[in-house]
């Protein structure tokens, strides 16, 4: 998995979906107490394999089990909520496409284009945007997470793809690849939307 992330992170640096510094993703096996997340502060494009840094779940918060030199991402509390509480596999990516926060920024909450373009809701849920709400904070983490909205009864998310205002997207899947199609699948829409200038 680590592997795929790193291409996945470079991907998204090429498309110019994050700068250097930005963009972070996690990601839990089922049964596993344990997750892996990217360090805060390195080069997205530029990761190794060994940079990651591993996290044991712990009452409350995190416990970091390597690369004590590192930092996890500063976005670290909403992979936290978002990993915590279930039990599958999950990975959790944020980045910054471009079409997707334009849209957003224009007053466009994002989950009102499935109407328009049905195809998309075909394979992509997506929640409501949040408020707007300051990057790394709690309250990210916990709209994010309340958007997405997990299902106790069915052990699934409801959604797979919120929106921040002003700043961004997270997206969920059992796989990063599964992850970034969500991205790359509201984008795509996002872009015609804006190039309609309806
Ligand atoms: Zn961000």
């Amino acid at each position: 998995m680590i592997k795929d992330i790193i291409a996945v992170l470079k991907e998204a640096y090429k498309r110019n979906w994050i700068t250097p510094r930005d963009g972070n993703i996690s990601f839990k096996n089922s049964g596993s107490n344990n997750f892996f997340i990217t360090p805060s502060g390195l080069r997205k494009q530029n990761l190794n394999e060994s940079d990651f840094i591993e996290l044991e779940i712990i009452n409350n918060g995190w416990n970091q089990i390597n690369n004590l030199n590192l930092k996890p991402s500063g976005e670290i509390q909403l992979h936290y909520e978002l990993l915590k509480s279930v039990n599958l596999d999950l990975c959790v990516i944020h980045l910054h496409p471009t079409y997707t926060i334009s849209a957003m920024y224009s007053g466009i909450d994002l989950s009102t284009l499935s109407e328009d373009f049905p195809e998309l809701s075909r394979y992509t849920k997506i929640a409501k945007n949040t408020e707007i709400v300051p990057p790394l904070s709690k309250n990210l983490a916990f709209q994010c997470k309340a958007n997405l909205a997990y299902d106790n009864n069915i052990n699934e998310f409801r959604n797979n793809i919120v929106g921040i205002p002003n700043h961004g997207i997270v997206s969920i899947g059992a796989d990063v690849y599964e992850a970034f199609e969500h991205v790359e699948r509201l984008e795509h829409i996002a872009s015609i939307v804006l190039l309609s200038k309806k």
